[in-house]
């Protein structure tokens, strides 16, 4: 069964995070559908918690049913000789059950057979779950230059919510920069000081699957209500919404509510107002009432402090010499850095090494290596741009113009072959086009490489430039 399991694991995240994560695991046994797995240590089982627990819930009760649950056994790190573990039970329901409070908002709201998933009758003020992550506070945000405006622009929202010239907040910037992390922090610093205002912090994917449950069972004026009733509303990855029509007008009436009535909005984004294509107009334009704030990728000395900062918080030590080769090696994406660190304590853990300069070299060579290779829809773009010679503005652009078309095809099947992005997304990207034009594009190209030698030579071109990258 955990066979099975994995398999299903391994599809659902990357390489890396497969071989560190989980071929470590042992299944133990399997009773009463209920199956114990062994992990190295008690940090791995705090790292599956919090990192995989939906995953695992989803495989385990795709594998074993309903009442599937899963058990941990923990061998025993300090005491060696001792290898007998203890065992951690894992209750069916998740983590969220650490913020105690009355309502949670739910996925899937048919799922749970409830009606009116919004609204708690009787009461004027609602009490939500905040889905605030505690450990992504303002004191754990290192300050650099390339964070100081919005750091300081963050702090001063977090401070007079909805009182700031900063309404909405948009913080922009590439991946792994830390948008989540300052999002949360605002929130939670809002929490602090203000313990009795609404906050709220939602991720754009989850926005819009509630509010497509509520079209479902047509409560979407339930959703909209419960929505304006935030003091302060967090939507993070905002980029998600493009091309989604229906979904940006309702957020866009929640947005004029929320702000007439002088509440605070924060809004991520990995593209500033400007690039985001597939956006409305009257969204874009609301985005630039407030401040936009942009989160740049951090020198050498912030990505020093940021590791150092990660492992006090850990309590965990490393020669100097390891962390600045660590902040060497990787210099763009703050997450892959972490990730890179996080790898080489499991690792050191689980072989009960020291971790030496050697060892680091080693693991983080590796771990770029394998990271480089996601491509962006940006960067496959550029190349089939410089390879057709031609401005990557037009291939953005909605020109039908013939050489541009076969040249956003050819990028639309690569976007679609090499990244993990939706149809959607891609047609964004390319002109915003919709879905159904990508996947005429895939097809197209398909069909044409099949028939067309010179044209498959480009394309075997291309894809070589691709994967050297
Ligand atoms: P994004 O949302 O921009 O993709 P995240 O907010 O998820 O990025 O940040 C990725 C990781 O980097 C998180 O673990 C976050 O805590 C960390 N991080 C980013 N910026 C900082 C910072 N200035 N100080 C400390 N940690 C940071
Ligand atoms: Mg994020």
């Amino acid at each position: 069964k955990w066979e099975a399991c994995l398999k299903v694991i391994k599809d659902n995240i990357s390489i890396q995070a497969f071989k560190t994560w989980f071929s470590p695991i042992t299944p133990i046994k399997l009773e009463d559908s209920v199956l114990t797995i062994q992990v190295p240590s008690h940090f791995f089982y705090e790292w599956l918690e919090e990192h995989y627990i939906s995953l695992l819930k989803k495989v385990i009760k795709k594998e074993l049913g309903q009442n599937g649950r899963l058990e941990y056994s923990i061998i025993m790190e300090k005491n060696q000789t001792n290898s007998t573990p203890y065992t951690v039970k894992l209750p069916a329901s998740n983590k969220s059950s650490l913020h105690n409070s009355p309502v949670t908002m739910p996925l899937h709201a048919s799922e749970k057979q409830i009606k009116n998933p919004f609204i708690i009758p009787g009461l004027k003020k609602v009490n939500v779950d905040s889905n605030l992550n505690p450990s992504y506070s303002f004191e754990n945000f290192v300050e650099g230059d390339c964070n100081r405006l919005a750091r300081s622009a963050g702090y001063a929202v977090a401070k007079k919510p909805g009182g700031t010239a900063f309404n909405p907040l948009l913080i922009y910037g590439g991946v792994g920069l830390g948008k989540t992390h300052l999002a949360h922090s605002i929130g939670i610093g809002i929490k602090n000081q203000f313990p009795n205002k609404t906050v709220l912090y939602v991720s754009s994917e989850k926005f819009a699957h509630q509010f497509i449950d509520a079209i479902k069972n047509q409560t979407t004026n339930d959703f909209i209500h419960f929505y304006q009733m935030m003091d302060v509303l967090i939507i993070d990855d905002v980029q998600f919404f493009s091309g989604k029509e229906k979904t940006q007008d309702v957020f866009f009436h929640i947005f004029n509510h929320l702000h007439q009535n002088g509440k605070q909005i924060i809004l991520t984004s990995d593209k500033a107002p400007v690039e985001m294509q597939g956006m409305e107009q009257r969204l874009l334009s609301r985005f630039k009432w407030g401040l936009s704030a942009d989160l740049q990728a951090p020198d050498l000395e912030t990505r020093i402090a940021i590791l150092e900062n990660k492992m006090y918080g850990n309590g965990i030590d490393l020669p100097r010499e390891v962390v600045e080769y660590l902040a060497y090696s990787i210099n763009t994406n703050i997450r892959e850095m972490e990730g890179a660190l996080t790898s080489l304590l499991a690792q050191a853990s689980l072989n009960k090494k020291a971790i030496t300069l050697d060892l680091a070299k080693q693991m983080i060579d590796k771990f770029v290596k394998n990271t480089a290779r996601e491509v962006s829809i940006e960067y496959i773009q550029k190349v089939v741009c410089d390879y057709f010679d031609l401005p990557i503005e037009l291939l953005k652009s909605k020109t039908r113009k013939r050489e541009v078309v076969q040249a956003r095809q050819i990028a639309m099947f690569f976007s679609k072959k090499m990244t993990k992005s939706s149809l959607a997304n891609i047609g964004a990207h390319c002109g915003g086009k919709d879905h159904a034009t990508v996947l005429h594009a895939c097809r197209t190209v398909n069909n044409l490489s099949e028939t067309d030698k010179q044209f498959k030579s480009y394309l075997d071109d291309l894809e070589k430039k691709l994967s050297i990258q």
